[in-house]
């Protein structure tokens, strides 16, 4: 079977590698120079169980009302996106319910662990190395100063825990134990949630290798290929119109993140993924002795500091700004900030020149988990709307939607992840 997939992000490459894995004849379409140059190119690199909660949880639409048009908010919307984004916007409102909220936490832990096992797999199989991607099995620890927000913490910590994550509260002097850069703020912490089982790793790098592998296995890369539109005759794809001409294939999948909404269009499919802007600013370690091991979040100060092979990366914001990728120096320097309160030696790292600021458009569902597997197109498959998650399932949701296409049965129960829940 000859399969197009169109984005050759993180989604795009895991999900052609699993395809030439059942057999396919895969074409992986890009428009960009290289693989991984978009979202998947700098994010926050944390696989695991400390990204499931879903955005939409109880008691947001209050606060978000609150935070509309503030530069400081931790998820920024401007006035003027509000029109865009009213139909997803609803639907996020929607799924701020507890029961909504509790569902989409469960499929997107349901998911994770699927994706867990996968990753695990490929390192089994040989197709990349634990050194091919920086990988990093410190664990991740979520800190919180005010005895409140660390007692719901913890009975949050049951929740994950229950959903199979080995996620434990530990009180200040083991947080300094797991992360000795915390010893200088030891009294202002009340305590943390340890993700012993979180793993760290370069998404790019990740990306890159497989898409390797891929090529020497004989798929084809199509690289500055952009894809303008999808050409359907019924029920069914016809082909993908580029600039070079039509691409032509058996079935086609879609993993091209946030853009996806706008290519969908073209062939009347309707789907709730809209860009939500987010910054990373990436350093080296090495001037700071007691530089963080693992990956360190700060639930009051919303961000996470991350350490990737010699580097830290200081990751986090949230801002509904349409399609502009472009770093902002206010939202980077108010991240800055806050990891200075917390690890005043930071500073040490911060020399200007080995900076780099980077920022990405996450595809965000409005319920939280991504968009994957069938649409009403006969031959058309997705593989979308992965969020702030997208590196943490990419490998689950490469293997799932491969079965799709394959007419295999998936491995988990896709309910609650096809676009059939939005009605498409
Ligand atoms: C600041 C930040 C921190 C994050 N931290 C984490 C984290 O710690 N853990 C985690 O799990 N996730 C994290 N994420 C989310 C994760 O990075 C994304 O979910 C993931 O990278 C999405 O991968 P993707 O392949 O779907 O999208 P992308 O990497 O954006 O790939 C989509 C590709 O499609 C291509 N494309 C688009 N339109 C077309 C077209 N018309 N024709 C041809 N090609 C096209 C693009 O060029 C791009 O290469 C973070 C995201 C951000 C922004």
């Amino acid at each position: 079977m000859k399969v197009a997939v169109i984005g050759a992000g993180i989604s795009g490459v895991t999900t052609a590698y699993m395809l030439a894995a059942r057999g396919c004849q895969v074409t992986l379409i890009d428009r960009a120079d290289t693989v991984a140059e978009e979202t998947s190119h700098a994010n926050g690199s944390v696989v695991g169980g400390t990204q499931i909660e879903p955005w939409a949880t109880p008691g947001l639409q209050w606060q978000l009302l609150k935070w509309i048009g503030r530069e400081d908010a931790p998820l920024l919307v401007r006035w003027q996106q509000l029109p865009r984004i009213a139909g997803w916007g609803a639907r996020f409102l929607r799924n701020c319910g507890h029961r909504q909220f509790m569902r989409n936490l469960q499929t997107s832990g349901r998911l994770t662990r699927h994706s867990l096992k996968v990753f695990a797999q490929l390192r089994s199989d040989g197709a990349v190395a634990a050194q091919d991607y920086a990988l990093n099995t410190h664990g991740a620890l979520k800190l919180y100063q005010s005895v409140a927000a660390f007692e719901q913490a913890c009975t949050e910590a049951e929740t994950i825990a229950a959903l199979g994550f080995d996620a434990r509260p530990v009180d200040p002097d083991e947080c300094v134990a797991r992360e000795p850069g915390l010893a200088p703020v030891a009294a202002t912490l009340a305590g943390g949630v340890l993700y012993v089982d979180e793993e760290i790793g370069n998404c790019r790098a990740f990306a890159r290798r497989l898409a390797e592998r891929l090529e020497a296995q004989g798929a084809e890369l199509k690289l500055r290929s952009a894809v303008e539109r999808i050409e359907r005759d019924g029920d069914r794809v016809t082909s993908l119109g580029t600039a070079e001409g039509p691409i032509h294939a058996d079935a086609y999948v879609v993993a091209a993140a946030s853009y996806s909404a706008p290519l969908l269009a073209t062939a009347g499919i309707r789907a709730p993924v809209i860009p939500i802007k987010g910054v990373t600013i990436t350093v080296p370690a090495e001037p700071w002795a007691d530089a963080v091991q693992g990956a360190v979040m700060d639930h009051s100060r919303l961000f996470g500091l991350i350490r990737i092979g010699g580097d830290l990366r200081a990751s986090g914001s949230a801002e509904i700004t349409g399609y502009d990728t472009r770093p902002s120096a206010a939202r980077c320097d108010a991240i800055i900030r806050n990891v200075l309160e917390l690890f005043p030696d930071f500073l040490r790292c911060l020399d200007t020149a080995e900076q780099r600021r980077w920022a990405g458009v996450r595809g965000n569902s409005p319920d939280g988990p991504p968009i994957l597997g069938a649409t009403r197109l006969r031959n058309l498959f997705l593989n979308i709307g992965h969020g702030p998650q997208g590196w943490s399932t990419s490998c689950g949701c490469a293997d799932l939607v491969a079965d799709c296409v394959t007419g295999a049965t998936p491995a988990i129960d896709m309910d609650g992840l096809t676009l059939a829940r939005f009605g498409g």
